[in-house]
């Protein structure tokens, strides 16, 4: 790389450069991945590995930084973490061919991947456990849809997605990368999703080319087999499509058919709700504390990524719900066969994985290996669950069997395969009498090399003489310095042929072990050759029949969530809810996953509570008061999170249960300041609150804590006052609502769909011990200054809040009296310098002296005499 005139190889590399903007060019040189210029500044420092430069380029050192092949995955998993997309450009020639050509002419390289978060195939940059999706919005004349894929999994699926309603299916779908329209603006939405932006130009969005891109893919004609597409659709599904096409350089991965999502399918959830509620991810990030790890048992990587999505888009489906329902109780039935089903399916891999990574020839004789392994143990689970399961369980065993014949093909790999079809190896001895011929001759071949080393270890009569083998010089005879010199004087030098001398060795060769070598040579050619057309066609096979793998996928997956929930409802004492389509909520002995999971811990026992918010066709609203810490909020998410179990399909943290039908959940529970887009807890607060006053219908639920916390008294009051009677007379929604605004309590005499509940607490020696029950009723008072003092605010300041609360009460029951005046005969809120220090008691004789008493300096008669001293003080 010279001033002047750049390399051949520089200018190569900036013809790839400029062809891959908006990717960091991983630019294969040797055994590294190099990167130059601003690529490897911005990847030294997000790698953290050393900046170095090379060469020069218009008067300017180039920087450069590399990472070795070997190790790539682990560094392209930190870049793809940290934001960054990775163009891969791989040598695509033998450098033999670019020498022929001339010694100035480089090997020719090209782009044969872009790395991307919603792209990604490798085990090692997947979590097992999640969904990847790559998810497209498009909008057509006004009309929006959106379409996501896995295409580590290859499952396509598409909706009608009006703009309004993106954020919350974003929120449900959290895919990686969002795809959009070049100027979409929808950096906000992605952002919030916790989705990588990518724009795609126009022609990328188009229906029509997107129509035909999809026909190809599929090799069908038209697409009305699938279903029938609207335009926004086929924008949606088209750009995806484009873009795995420009990311995999061509090669297509595996896609599924394409099916639609119905837009009413599943219970409606927003991005606040789901945060709040904790489904699938903590408040504080990451699964530990979210609802998902708390009732996740099933065994397989497949079964926890669809437990996610029936959490995170629980049915509104009756019959589904039914069926799902049918087979947790089938299998809670019988306890010997959900444990033996349970050990077959923690034997299945990751065969959806398995199979996208051999679709886009990515894939090695271990991912073969996983799709027998996973055929095996469907076939085992089909055995068990037999002819007369019920139907979810029954459709499974179906999908589950008759996959003998690619099973017994399978059986030509060895056990444990490796990971690559590249050292051969995989294939199992007696099973190509070809291959097994070959291997033999290769490793006689061995053997041989063994006897010819002693052979002439005797003849050279140095026993030291080895036979040893390395990438440059293939087979050698080597002896140490001392020993060389006979070698090279005659009769020996006439046989042993020199051909190295390195500090302490001297290395020859013979005739014989030439000719030997080559033989093992081509032998062992032969066999990889054999090797790689055997794994061509096991591969093909395999391709051949991925739509009925994946369907045996799916059922697997479909029966560890089926055994995984009849474990928990076996383990946990959870039952099967009546789900209907009625407007009951009725829990009996309810109790909170999360919460209960977390009190275990510390050997406390959960309180069950009921909720019963069924009043005919009026509004069922429960207005809840107590103290802080009483349990409101955990009553408020154990109701949202059992009606979500209970349209999951699952059974629920219950005695018993009725639910009808929750079309949308909504929940406000205690808001965080969303400082990053400069909102404060009250606007927040408002703003969730006006999306549930304006979305909520009379089959939803709403739960809503502590509304107007975040405003002055009377503004919060009237606020949640107005709230309650809007959802009671406009929404006439089911909705939990819990305040610390005692006035609201008379609603329930003027609302005849409101009532009074109360989480109660016993009052004793001025002290508050929560009970944690919930009962129907009016709180009597708050015990606010009570639970202040149990966090340990200073005695001075709770003393001088009774007082206040006192006087406040008093002006409160005489009447008349508004707050503002009462508050002015406070000294407190005079506007006085700072009040003198609540006069502090001076200390008694006994305090006096005790203060220079030192309890452990005494000995147990010293003990006796002070009490006793003590004592006389009094
Ligand atoms: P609030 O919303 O009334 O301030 P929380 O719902 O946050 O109160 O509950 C406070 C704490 O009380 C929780 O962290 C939990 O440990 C405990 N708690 C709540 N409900 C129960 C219950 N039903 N049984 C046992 N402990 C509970």
């Amino acid at each position: 790389m010279s001033d002047d005139t750049p390399s051949p190889m520089m200018v190569q590399y900036l013809g790839i450069r400029a062809a891959n903007p908006g990717a960091l060019l991983f630019y294969r040189m040797g055994d590294f991945y190099e990167m130059f210029f601003e690529d490897a500044v911005a990847a030294a420092a997000a790698l953290d590995i050393a900046l170095t430069k090379r060469g020069t380029h218009a008067g300017a050192p180039i920087p450069m930084c590399g990472v070795p092949v070997h190790a790539a995955e682990s560094y392209l998993l930190t870049l793809i973490r940290k934001g960054f997309r990775v163009a891969i450009a791989e040598q695509i020639e033998d450098p033999a061919e670019a020498k022929k050509r001339g010694s100035r002419s480089v090997v020719a390289r090209d782009v044969v991947r872009l790395v991307t978060p919603g792209t990604l195939t490798e085990e090692s940059l997947l979590e097992a456990r999640r969904h990847n999706f790559l998810a497209a919005f498009a909008e057509v004349r006004g009309e929006g849809a959106l379409a996501w894929a896995d295409i580590s999994t290859g499952a396509l699926r598409v909706m009608p997605c009006p703009l309004v309603r993106l954020a919350p299916e974003l929120a449900r779908l959290a895919p990686r990368e969002l795809l959009v329209c070049a100027g979409a603006r929808l950096d906000d939405v992605a952002a919030e999703a916790g989705a990588a932006l990518t724009e795609l130009a126009p022609g990328s969005f188009d229906s029509a080319a997107g129509a035909r891109r999809l026909a190809a893919i599929y090799a069908v004609e038209t697409l009305d087999g699938f279903g029938s597409f609207e335009r926004p659709e086929l924008a949606a599904m088209g750009a995806i499509a484009d873009y795995l096409l420009l990311t995999q350089k061509g090669r297509m991965p595996r896609l599924a058919p394409p099916a639609r999502e119905a837009a009413g399918g599943a219970m409606q959830i927003d991005a606040a709700t789901r945060r709040n509620l904790e489904l699938t991810q903590a408040l504080s990030g990451g699964r530990e504390g979210s609802l998902l790890a708390a009732i996740d048992r099933t065994v397989t990587a497949a079964g926890a990524r669809l437990l996610e999505r029936r959490i995170s888009a629980p049915s509104r489906d009756l019959a589904v719900i039914h069926a799902r329902q049918e087979a947790v109780a089938h299998l809670l039935a019988d306890p010997r066969l959900a444990a033996d089903l349970r050990a077959a399916l923690a034997r299945a891999p990751d065969m959806d994985r398995a199979l996208s990574r051999l679709a886009l020839d990515r894939g090695g004789p271990r991912d073969l290996g996983a799709i027998r392994a996973g055929l095996e143990a469907a076939t085992a689970v089909a055995a068990l669950l037999g002819e007369d399961a019920v139907t979810v369980l029954a459709d499974a065993a179906t999908a589950l069997s008759g996959h003998e014949v690619l099973i017994d093909m399978l059986d030509a790999l060895v056990a444990e395969p490796p990971l690559l079809a590249r050292d051969g190896g995989f294939v199992a001895s007696g099973h190509d009498p070809d291959l097994d011929d070959t291997r033999r001759l290769r490793d006689e071949g061995r053997g041989v090399i063994a006897g010819m080393q002693a052979e002439y270890a005797d003849e050279t009569g140095i026993p030291a003489l080895k036979i040893k083998h390395n990438n440059v010089l293939g087979y050698f005879i080597e002896t140490t310095a001392t020993h060389a010199a006979r070698m090279l004087a005659p009769p020996l030098s006439a046989r042993f042929i020199h051909r190295q001398t390195t500090a302490n060795a001297v290395r020859f060769t013979t005739v014989a072990l030439s000719e030997l070598e080559t033989r093992i040579l081509n032998a062992r050619d032969r066999a990889l050759e054999i090797e790689r057309g055997i794994f061509a066609r096991l591969t093909a096979a395999v391709l051949g029949a991925s739509g009925p793998i994946g369907q045996a996928a799916r059922a697997l997956a479909e029966v560890d969530v089926a055994a995984a929930f009849a474990d928990l409802a076996s383990g946990e004492g959870w039952s099967r809810p009546q789900v209907d389509d009625s407007r009951a909520f009725v829990i009996e002995g309810g109790r909170h996953p999360v919460v209960e999971r977390a009190l275990k811990r510390k050997a406390e026992a959960f309180v069950a509570n009921d909720c019963a918010l069924t009043t005919g066709e009026t509004p069922a609203i429960w207005l809840l008061t107590g103290p802080n810490m009483a349990g409101k909020s955990t009553f408020l998410r154990q109701n949202a999170l059992i009606a979500i179990l209970a349209q999951a399909g699952g059974y629920v943290p219950a005695r018993r249960a009725h639910v009808g039908l929750v079309s949308q959940l909504f929940s406000r529970v205690g808001a965080a300041d969303d400082l990053a887009r400069g909102r404060s807890t009250f606007m927040v607060e408002m703003v969730e609150t006006a999306a549930i006053l304006n979305q909520a219908d009379a089959a939803a639920l709403v739960i809503l804590d502590e509304i107007g916390r975040g405003t002055a008294t009377w503004d919060g009051l009237s606020i949640a006052w107005a709230v309650l009677e809007h959802l009671h007379a406009s929404n006439r929604c089911r909705a939990l609502f819990a305040t610390h605004y005692h006035e609201m309590t008379s609603l329930s005499a003027r609302l005849p769909g409101v009532e009074n509940a109360t989480v109660a607490v016993r009052e004793w020696k001025g002290d508050v011990i929560f009970l944690h029950e919930v009962r129907k009723g009016a709180a009597d008072r708050s015990y606010g200054v009570q639970v202040a003092r149990l966090a340990g605010l200073p005695a001075a300041v709770v003393d001088r809040a009774r007082e206040i609360l006192a006087a406040l009460e008093k002006g409160g029951r005489e009447g008349g009296a508004r707050p503002a005046a009462l508050i002015d005969d406070l000294p407190l809120f005079r506007a006085a310098p700072p009040a003198p220090p609540t006069p502090v008691a001076r200390p008694s004789a006994v305090e006096a002296r005790l203060e220079g008493v030192q309890p452990d300096g005494l000995t147990p008669r010293e003990a006796l005499d002070l009490l006793y001293e003590l004592k006389g003080l009094t």
